[in-house]
């Protein structure tokens, strides 16, 4: 039998209705991005996160600098930025140019206004199970899961990946839910071992078909967050044939993919809430 397909579109546009109700309510609020260079996904991102945050009600503040600019340049407008009240969300978009320290880039930005929960302070209060902005892409696969009514607690979660963006928080989000988690990576000796053991396997690699159908436990909910293109088109990190095998499965695309944007705003609405004291920001 095919797997239910989840689908993050209809959700992903509630959240933004919700988001649109709470800029209200707040009365307007901003998001400053910073592109640095020429590269077209990252314009393309830009773009898309732009007319989304218009659409809720919140005022996209563009910066775009060139792709030679110095360190210590971005540096200077991160600080201008964090000293400037009118601003409530601040996202460098990555990744940036290799003269520039990305870590250090992360570092500069307030993590009261971190909206892509990267800075170590955000990180760190994760790691600790006291959220405060946590990664979007993250934050949109726990609430894809819970829309599907999916089980966490005591469940047995695989998650492949370990990066800062999606695999780390991931994992800490599936803890905090009560799943026994496992965290997976390149180094992993049998990947096929632990994917089958997965009630709840969430992948996210950038290998195409990295997990066959004969990875996946029969019956389990498996979110495809990888986003690859290829001649085919867009395509994820799970086999499609995993259909026949899953009982749940996000779609490539239309399902992790329209929820991280919704949640970038809803980051947006936390940081401006922090910023004007009707929610408190732990201290460092
Ligand atoms: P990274 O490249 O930063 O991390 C990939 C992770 O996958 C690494 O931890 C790597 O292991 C692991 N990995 C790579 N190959 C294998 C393998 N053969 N077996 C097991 N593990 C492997 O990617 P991101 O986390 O940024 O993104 C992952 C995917 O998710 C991409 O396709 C990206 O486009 C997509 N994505 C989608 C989003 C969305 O909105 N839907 C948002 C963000 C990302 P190691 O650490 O050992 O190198």
């Amino acid at each position: 039998m095919a797997a239910t397909l989840m689908e993050g579109e209809a959700l992903a546009a509630r959240i933004r209705a919700e988001v649109a109700d709470d800029v209200r309510e707040l009365g307007g609020m901003t998001l400053a991005t910073v592109l640095v260079g020429d590269d077209p996904a990252s314009h393309l991102y830009i773009g898309l996160k732009h007319r989304a945050a218009r659409e809720a009600g919140i005022e996209p503040i563009d910066h775009r600098l060139p792709a030679e600019t110095t360190q210590d340049e971005l540096l200077e407008l991160i600080a201008g930025l964090n000293a400037d009240d009118r601003v409530d969300g601040i996202l460098p978009q990555l990744p940036l140019p290799p003269q520039i320290d990305e870590a250090a880039i992360i570092r500069a930005v307030d993590p009261e206004r971190d909206v892509d929960g990267l800075h170590p302070f955000n990180a760190g209060q994760l790691y600790l199970g006291r959220p405060t902005l946590v990664p979007a892409t993250p934050l949109g696969i726990i609430a894809l899961l819970d829309e599907y009514r999916v089980r966490l607690e005591r469940a047995r979660a695989v998650v492949v990946g370990r990066s800062d963006i999606v695999g780390k928080p991931v994992a800490h989000l599936l803890l905090q839910a009560n799943a026994t988690v496992a965290i997976c990576h390149s180094r992993t000796a049998d990947l096929a071992a632990e994917t089958r053991r997965a009630d709840v396997l969430v992948v996210a690699a950038g290998v195409p078909a990295l997990v066959a159908a004969d990875m996946v436990k029969p019956g389990a909910a498996v979110v495809d967050v990888g986003q690859n293109r290829t001649d085919a088109g867009l395509v994820g990190d799970v086999d499609s044939a995993a259909a026949e095998v899953a009982a749940l499965l996000t779609p490539v695309p239309g399902g992790v993919g329209p929820l991280t944007i919704a949640m970038l705003l809803r980051n947006t609405v936390r940081a401006a809430r922090f910023r004007r004291g009707s929610l408190a920001f732990p201290a460092a």
